[in-house]
């Protein structure tokens, strides 16, 4: 699978419910790049695991757990309400650190799935929120596919996502190449999220078999 990945698109290993002994095996292969959607599990594995793991929190973050990972996480992925921008940027504050995120951005036709929409992000920018967060950086968008096996859907849903990136870049990030980031892309449609420019995918079951849940 990783041969599928061209070399300017990150590979995110998505861990979650699997056991730190799993991440351990993938990182014995060279895999450094680690996501997971639960702050308490991020935290138990990053303790038991070396320290140069790169940990993405790419579930839906609440603001009251941030402060359990903001002195390392690598990249928060689903940032997808401006009180959470806020809540990031004062954890940021009160450790002096500049906190890497994405904008989660709702792109699919699901009732479930978390994120800004288009027309929420472009207020956004326009009110200069965005640009009044010393302690948050804004690395990028995020978006979810609707899960179906029609891909001229997830493909749209992918375009629409990338284009919005190319406006808020043009129009407020020119100057900041950390704005660079599309985390799009999951195990049954990845290959679709890279050819629509996907920078970030983050797969779990492709690579380390099915998620048990009941467990
Ligand atoms: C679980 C999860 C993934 C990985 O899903 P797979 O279909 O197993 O590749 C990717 N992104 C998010 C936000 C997830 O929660």
């Amino acid at each position: 699978m990783k041969r599928d990945i061209p070399g300017h698109v990150k590979l995110i290993a998505v861990s979650k419910t699997h056991p730190a002994e799993t991440v351990r095996e993938a990182y014995d292969l060279g895999q450094r790049v680690f996501g997971e959607n639960k702050v308490q599990e991020l935290v138990s594995k990053a303790e038991q695991l070396p320290s140069d793991i790169e940990w993405h929190m790419i579930g839906h973050m609440q603001s009251n757990k941030i402060k359990y990972i903001s002195r390392f996480v690598s990249l928060i992925h689903g940032v997808d309400s401006e009180g959470l921008l806020h809540k990031i940027n004062n954890e940021g504050r009160k450790i002096n650190r500049v906190i890497p995120c994405l904008l989660q951005v709702y792109i699919a036709e699901e009732e479930t799935k978390f994120g800004f929409s288009p027309e929420e992000l472009r207020i956004l920018h326009g009110e200069g929120v965005t640009s009044e967060l010393p302690f948050v950086e804004i690395c990028g968008l995020m978006g979810m596919a609707t899960f179906t096996d029609d891909f001229n859907q997830v493909r749209k849903e992918f375009r629409l996502l990338y284009s919005l990136f190319t406006e808020l870049k043009a129009g407020y990030y020119k100057d900041k190449p950390s704005f660079r980031e599309i985390s799009m892309g999951m195990s049954n449609d990845y290959k679709i999220a890279i050819e629509e420019g996907s920078t970030m995918v983050r797969i779990g079951s492709a690579l380390f078999g099915d998620r048990n849940y009941s467990k």
